[in-house]
């Protein structure tokens, strides 16, 4: 998580008929606001939360809620999912065939 105000500018696409416009993103979660935006899922704002929730908004109307999860929490995740541990690695086995 950054301070607030460690922003980068990066340069997103608009709405239809709009031109790219210039932002500051804020720098922890740039990357991940660049790959949607290269994708074509496009945002139309985000915060990451600052130590606190985050979210990023899509221009379509739905978003993400940032959580400050720490380090792999499996009970959060099954909390917030509903996909418990035996399930999770059923899906990492899964996905390694
Ligand atoms: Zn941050």
């Amino acid at each position: 998580m950054c301070e607030k105000g460690q922003t980068i500018k990066m340069k997103l696409i608009g709405r239809m008929g709009e031109p790219a416009r210039e932002v500051d993103i804020d720098k922890c979660i740039a990357p991940i606001i660049k790959a949607l935006n290269e994708g074509g899922i496009l945002t139309k704002s985000s915060c990451c939360g600052h130590g606190g929730d985050g979210y990023i908004l899509l221009q379509d109307g739905r978003g993400f809620l940032l959580k400050p999860l720490g380090e792999f929490p499996m009970s959060v995740i099954e909390k917030f999912t509903g996909v418990g541990k035996s399930r999770y690695a059923e899906m990492m086995e899964k996905e390694k065939k």
